[in-house]
């Protein structure tokens, strides 16, 4: 039996995992203490609550609990993450490279930093949405103090080279932040083995609540440090003031074991389930992948289709599927998505363009049902379309 609609658009945010509601609910109600408070049970309770979301959040990404700070989600992160190293090592350099196709979060806070001073270079990317090491590498004068790369691309899936990135980085004592908010809980990262020194990532992406999310910073080898963009009450080690979200750091903690759990056999079961979706699109006349397809996120397909104008594409099934057009950050206007042009696709592909992303929840019945519904209305469209080919 399909549920109406389906959902495909698990980039933009997942569902709390029904394990993770059920481990919040408590904190909302009985055990509603501040982490804070340090003379009663509730305050312990509920510290205690977070120092264990703080042992299940770290040992997903490999760190120590000292080196995870709760934040309100990935956007805050990334702020965090430039503003607050700019700031901290604007003594030593002004110089941050990043590549074009970041999230907004990340290229908003850069160009705010632009207007403070600091020299970006954004490097570019090829057909399939690599940087390259080489443009990378020369990229980095004595003046750069941070290398900003995002781990996978929201839109197309796209996991960079990041093990390379960071061993670049380290070899010309330069930090390496990663927005990893789409990569974390669904394929291994490890900030020792990718050798990444700050790394962003948000519960909703990963089965949890919305509004929290967390930012690591590396404590040894090298010692990083970053200048609060909060001030208040010093919690989070001075870096993030602010009374804890304590049930949402427990919905954190509890996604982000599961996802821990269950990555390696999700993983395989979703890759198949997007490359049958894939297989079976790709029979249309002139589709094509968006991105490496060889090196992307197991659950993720942007799929161009040419002669058919996305929205309308959308509009004749969006009642049933969920998809992205873009990304949602900029779904609002009716710009063609700049991840795809920065791939070199013309305005009329980006266009063109649809963005499948699955997970936890998704059936074989419902990427059957997607295959038969999209051919079809992409074969309607057309045939209303003299001009195209069918
Ligand atoms: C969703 C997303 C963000 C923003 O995360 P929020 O927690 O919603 O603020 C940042 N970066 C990437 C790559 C994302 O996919």
């Amino acid at each position: 039996m399909l549920h109406f609609p389906i959902y495909l658009d698990y980039n933009a945010t997942t569902p709390c995992d029904p394990q993770v509601v059920e481990a919040m609910l408590p904190y909302f109600t009985t055990q509603f203490g501040n982490a804070a408070s340090r003379q009663h049970a509730l305050g312990w309770q509920a510290e205690e609550a977070v120092d264990y979301a703080r042992k299940q959040v770290a040992a997903l990404i490999g760190a120590d609990v000292t080196e995870i700070v709760f934040t309100s989600g990935a956007t805050e992160s990334n702020n965090l993450a430039l503003k607050g190293l700019a700031e901290m090592y604007a003594a030593k350099g002004n110089h941050i490279i990043t590549c074009v196709t970041e999230h907004k979060a990340v290229l908003d806070a850069c160009k705010h930093l632009e207007k403070q001073g600091v020299l970006v270079t954004y490097l570019p990317v090829d057909r399939e949405g690599f940087i390259s090491l080489e443009q990378l590498e020369a990229a980095i004068t004595p003046q750069t103090i941070l290398i900003a790369i995002m781990y996978a691309n929201n839109e197309t899936g796209v996991i960079q080279p990041v093990e390379e990135i960071g061993r670049i980085a380290k070899q010309h004592g330069v930090i390496f932040f990663s927005d990893a908010t789409q990569a974390v809980g669904k394929i291994p990262v490890n900030v020792l083995a990718d050798g990444i020194d700050l790394m962003s990532f948000s519960a909703h992406k990963l089965y949890g609540p919305k509004g929290v999310g967390a930012l690591y910073i590396r404590r040894k080898n090298p010692r990083v440090r970053i200048t609060a963009q909060i001030d208040g009450g010093g919690h989070e080690r001075g870096a993030r003031s602010g009374t804890l979200n304590v049930p949402g750091i427990v919905g954190l903690g509890k996604a982000a074991e599961l996802c821990r759990l269950h990555l390696q056999a999700e993983g395989g079961r979703l890759s198949q389930l997007r490359d049958q979706l894939e297989q079976g699109l790709l029979l249309l006349e002139g589709v094509q992948v968006n991105g490496g397809a060889d090196n992307r996120l197991p659950h993720v397909s942007n799929l161009a289709f040419p002669n058919v104008d996305g929205n309308a594409l959308m509009l004749g099934f969006n009642k049933n599927i969920a998809v992205a057009t873009g990304s949602a950050c900029t779904s609002a206007s009716m710009e063609p998505s700049f991840v795809l042009k920065a791939l070199g696709l013309p305005d009329d592909l980006a266009r063109s363009s649809l963005r499948f992303s699955l997970g936890r929840f998704t059936t074989v019945a419902e990427i059957e049902y997607t295959i038969q519904r999209v051919s079809e209305t992409v074969r309607s469209l057309r045939a209303l379309d003299p001009f195209s080919a069918s």
